[in-house]
């Protein structure tokens, strides 16, 4: 959406009080999720009530789950844009493109008033490809929906992250059933990025100065299935890492029975593909597993691990669980209390069950009280400390690749970082205390640095080379 904008000629400001347009982007897929989204359509609809902005718009999940409710419920909103639709948010934020062969038109852009943006996108209006209806007075048209929306190599992209680091999305949609979970009704089926469309964009993006790509989708190890490729994700990272200058290669999310020992050969075989796995496995009870409609369990699972470590004994090991599933017991949460002592992952994340209509678990007996769900998540963390203070302690001594990303967000005399092992945003940090023979770091470069000391999650590293 940004892309789109800044081709119009928008200036894109991070600053909300600087904006004449403000646009939220939501997500809806659990509790929390819709509370924070909620809380910031708020705050924004209050900064355009008392400030600049004079219009909101609200992007993403949210629309696709509420539409009807955000807008019969809150007035200041002037446009929704779903997941779906990305390409209205020219209409929604009341832009239109410039004029073809308009010599008098100096305007880069031409912002359309309230009226007029009513007007342009009416549904039996001549822009038919922006359905909706933006007028402040009424919501009596929603825009249409296209379910398939998947971006590609064309697609006008502004970067957020570091300029070291890219992500880029390879696939969209999901088509497992797990019971709790509503992103495959909110984002639709299954569905691939062509293969040359994701070489094309990775190719232009390690020109522009990146070195770091992480491929993102519901399901990335699923790549390729929808045009009966086999083992796509493999030959997708395997051409990905012969491209010149692309430092770092990694993936999110797996499931479970999709990683093949071809995929962990592959991230073996290549030293730019990280040895790096976040396999969300949600549970490893057998029974709670089956009712969540995943299957597997906790021998199966240490089973992979197994595999993965074998094949890259320095892999790192990122997973996620649910804790108060509808019908998990006692013993089923001992079990998962088992299996995590077992695993030793190297970074975990549990999540507290959200009971979420439209979702199948939505449906199911034996709910599990909240105070129940919240002190398991608690508990399950609490081991997981233990496991990540002695991991992290473990690595005194050791000297690994680090990606330099700026100033420490603690303290200006920090330097921070990550290493391999550390996905961007999502896992520990390496700080940098002593430069060695640099006066000073550069964002965006790598050095080889030794741990010297260690936190429960993060770990104090010297440059050494
Ligand atoms: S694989 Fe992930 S996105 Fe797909 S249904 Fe399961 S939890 Fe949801």
């Amino acid at each position: 959406m940004m892309g789109l904008l800044a081709r119009s000629g928008a200036t894109i400001t991070p600053n909300a009080e600087d904006a004449d347009v403000l646009v939220v982007n939501t997500c809806s897929f659990i509790d929390k999720a819709k509370q924070e989204s909620v809380d910031t359509i708020l705050e924004m609809a209050r900064l355009k009530n008392e400030g600049r902005a004079t219009r909101l718009v609200v992007a993403g999940c949210m629309v696709e789950r509420y539409r009807e409710e955000i807008q019969k419920n809150l007035p200041e909103v002037d446009a929704v844009v779903g997941t779906g639709e990305l390409e209205n948010i020219l209409a929604a934020a009341g832009i239109s493109s410039p004029p073809r062969n308009s010599a008098s038109n100096n305007s880069p852009f031409h912002i359309l008033s309230g009226s007029e943006a009513a007007i342009a996108h009416r549904p039996e209006g001549t822009h038919r490809e922006l359905q909706g209806r933006f007028s402040r007075e009424g919501w009596d048209g929603a825009i249409s929906s296209l379910p398939h929306y998947l971006y590609d190599e064309h697609t006008p992209r502004l970067r957020t992250t570091a300029r070291a680091s890219a992500y880029i999305k390879i696939a969209e949609g999901c088509d497992h059933p797990c019971g709790f979970c509503i992103i495959p009704q909110l984002r639709g089926k299954f569905r691939s990025r062509r293969f040359e469309s994701v070489i094309a964009e990775a190719e232009r993006l390690v020109d522009e100065g990146v070195q770091e790509i992480t491929l993102i989708g519901q399901d990335t190890t699923c790549y390729g299935e929808d045009f009966g490729m086999k083992d796509g994700l493999a030959q997708l990272l395997d051409r990905l890492a012969r491209i010149d200058g692309l430092r770092w290669i990694r993936f999110l999310y797996a499931y479970p029975n999709k990683v093949t020992q071809r995929l962990l050969d592959t991230m073996a075989a290549h030293d730019n593909i990280c040895n790096y796995l976040d396999v969300p496995l949600q549970h490893a009870s057998p029974n709670v597993l089956k009712r969540m409609k995943r299957g597997g369990g906790a021998e199966i699972f240490l089973k992979l691990i197994e595999r993965a470590r074998r094949t890259m004994p320095d892999i790192a090991l990122r997973t996620s669980f649910i804790t108060g599933f509808p019908g998990e017991t006692d013993a089923d949460f001992d079990l998962l209390q088992d299996f995590v002592r077992a695993a030793r992952f190297d970074w975990l994340g549990v999540f507290e069950y959200s009971d979420e209509e439209g979702s199948a678990a939505y449906h199911l007996d034996a709910k599990v009280p909240k105070r129940s769900i919240a002190a398991r998540q608690r508990r399950l963390m609490r081991t997981q400390l233990r496991i990540s203070r002695a991991g992290r302690h473990a690595q005194i001594g050791k000297v690994f690749d680090v990606l330099v990303e700026g100033e420490s967000e603690e303290t200006p005399l920090l330097w921070q970082g990550r290493a391999a092992m550390h996905a961007p945003e999502i896992d520990g940090k390496v700080l940098i205390n002593d430069f060695g023979p640099h006066e000073s770091l550069r964002p965006g470069s790598f050095h080889r640095c030794q741990v010297t000391e260690a936190h429960d999650y993060d770990l104090v590293a010297r440059v050494v080379a």
